[in-house]
């Protein structure tokens, strides 16, 4: 038998990562971008999108309850959710295992991503019914431009910073994101590799910094993703994120109240990376 491989096409990471591909599940052109979901013995089923993969069954958790369970342990009392993005639903998934969520509001500009990972997706895209969830199929960007006080914590799970999620990384739409955060409200976003991205995760937290008094990078090993060693920024309001503010009880694989603080960069090391001089 023939062996078939998947190659990334990432445009930005110097690596590429080459999946073997027992069966292609789903290939389509959404109106936004080129969806492609396909089984690797490792892996499980993983989701692609223009070229680079988003998530995999296997590895997923680890990005999701990251994403997720930092800001809403380092809040006292998320009832108010934005998720820009996060269209396989794992991310949601995590959110609404928090019982102090009274609304999850899901907003990623493809709806055919959500259609495909309903379909070939389930065990991440398996909290979309939940009647917690508002879901919705728009530009995040311009979302986000009509609230005010809004939300307790958003999260910004989008694809990489080029094309039509770029704007989720620039000042302006952190002044937006600032303005619909109540008055405790916290940010999070991916902010890409360390290794690879790091002059993109400076300017994305000097821009933060412009706009939030707390600013803080933790990060998470996420096998699928070039480098490893990925970034989360974050943006806060009122409260210190470096610990959770309340007993961690929900299920997970690798989340839990040490791995919160761990998940932190000792604060010297985060401020040396920050540096324009500073080379790996
Ligand atoms: N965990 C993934 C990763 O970083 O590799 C991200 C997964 S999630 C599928 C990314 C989603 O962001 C996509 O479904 C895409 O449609 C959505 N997205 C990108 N830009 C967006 C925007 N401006 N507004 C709303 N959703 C956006």
């Amino acid at each position: 038998m023939m062996d078939v491989f998947f190659m990334e096409r990432d445009p930005y990471a110097p690596i590429r990562h080459c999946y073997p591909v027992e069966k292609v599940l789903y290939h389509g052109k959404s109106q936004y971008q080129e969806i492609t979901v396909f089984e690797s013995s490792h892996f499980g089923r993983v989701l692609v999108l223009d070229g680079v993969a988003q998530c995999d069954e296997k590895y997923e958790f680890i990005y999701h309850e990251f994403m997720a369970h930092v800001p809403l342990y380092a809040h006292p009392n998320p009832e108010t959710v934005l998720i820009i993005g996060g269209g396989d639903g794992g991310v949601l998934r995590e959110v609404l295992k928090h019982p102090e969520v009274k609304r999850a509001v899901l907003v990623d500009i493809d709806k055919e991503v959500i259609e495909v990972s309903k379909q070939f997706l389930p065990t991440m895209a398996c909290a979309f019914d939940d009647p917690r969830a508002i879901i919705l199929n728009e530009d995040g960007y311009k979302y986000i431009q009509d609230y005010e006080n809004e939300f307790d914590v958003i999260i910004v799970d989008s694809t990489d910073p080029v094309g039509f999620a770029h704007v989720l990384t620039t000042e302006e739409f952190f002044r937006y994101v600032y303005r619909a955060l109540k008055d405790d409200g916290i940010y999070v976003g991916q902010t890409e590799s360390i290794y690879y991205h790091i002059e993109m995760v400076r300017r994305i937290q000097k821009a933060l910094r412009k706009v939030f008094p707390i600013v803080d990078l933790y990060t998470a090993v996420i096998p699928g993703y070039a480098g490893y060693w990925w970034t989360i920024s974050v943006g806060s309001k009122k409260h210190q994120v470096r610990e959770p503010s309340r007993e961690v009880n929900v299920q997970t694989k690798l989340y839990s109240e040490e791995m919160h603080k761990y998940a932190f960069l000792p604060k010297g090391f985060y401020e040396k990376i920050l540096s324009d001089d500073y080379k790996f």
